[in-house]
């Protein structure tokens, strides 16, 4: 785009049952000189989505008729990669990771400030694809890269900011053997080889495992002696 062009104003679906909170979010958004269509239920919001191709889809969680993960499901079944920041009252773990799990791209606990609501519109329009990976998988482990927050069978995994790091990187490279050498570069963001590292990495990742392998839970981060590790993959 040269400078000066102005980009095609994104175009929202707006999900709400409650009219109030509708109107405002509607105001605002039209505000932004963005267009906006509304939907006050589950079945409108399907209806919607089959007739358009939104650039955004705002989306509350608890509607009178089909919820908004059924929308969620309907809109991912369609192929469609809109993203979707989900609105809701309800903010515990489990719930939110229902939400992701069903294909939304964010999520904002209700009561929320507008300009809050805004900021997350705005960063889902900016990026460049979908497929962002915020969640990433493998086995029963899930890790939320935005949220920093790692589930295994259903139990959130305390971790340090570190260990998230680092088990992000492991799983964005799943299946593939991650040596020391990458981690230092990656992860500790060392630019030179600094082999007095190595044992830091090798106490990090025993810790790490420990966190993630607990007794009797199949393995999922193996150690290559000598070479570094991994998780997932053939290793299974
Ligand atoms: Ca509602």
């Amino acid at each position: 785009m040269a400078p000066g062009d102005t980009p095609a104003a994104p175009h929202v679906l707006l999900v709400e049952d409650e009219a109030k909170t509708r109107e405002s979010l509607r105001e605002g958004l039209a505000l932004e000189g963005w267009k906006v269509t509304q939907a006050a239920s589950g079945t409108e919001a399907m209806q919607g989505i089959g007739r358009e191709n939104f650039d955004l889809i705002v989306l509350d969680w608890m509607l009178p008729d089909q919820d908004g993960i059924e929308v969620l499901k309907f809109l991912r079944g369609t192929g469609r990669i809109t993203p979707v920041l989900m609105l809701t009252a309800r903010s515990t773990l489990n719930d939110r990771v229902v939400g992701l799990d069903s294909g939304a791209d964010d999520y904002l606990p209700k009561p929320f400030a507008f300009a809050e609501l805004l900021a997350r519109c705005r960063a889902l329009l900016r990026r460049p694809a979908w497929s962002s990976g915020r969640l990433l998988h493998c086995g029963d482990l899930q890790l939320d890269t935005r949220a920093r927050v790692a589930v295994r069978a259903g139990r959130e995994i305390p971790l340090t900011p570190r260990e998230v790091d680092v088990l992000e990187y492991l799983l964005r490279n799943q299946g593939q053997t991650v040596t020391r050498e990458m981690l230092e570069r990656d992860v500790w963001k060392q630019p030179h080889r600094l082999t007095s590292l190595d044992n830091v990495i090798d106490v990090q990742m025993m810790r790490l495992r420990k966190k993630v392998d607990l007794e009797g839970a199949p393995r999922l981060i193996q150690t290559l002696r000598g070479v570094g590790y991994q998780i997932g993959g053939s290793l299974d």
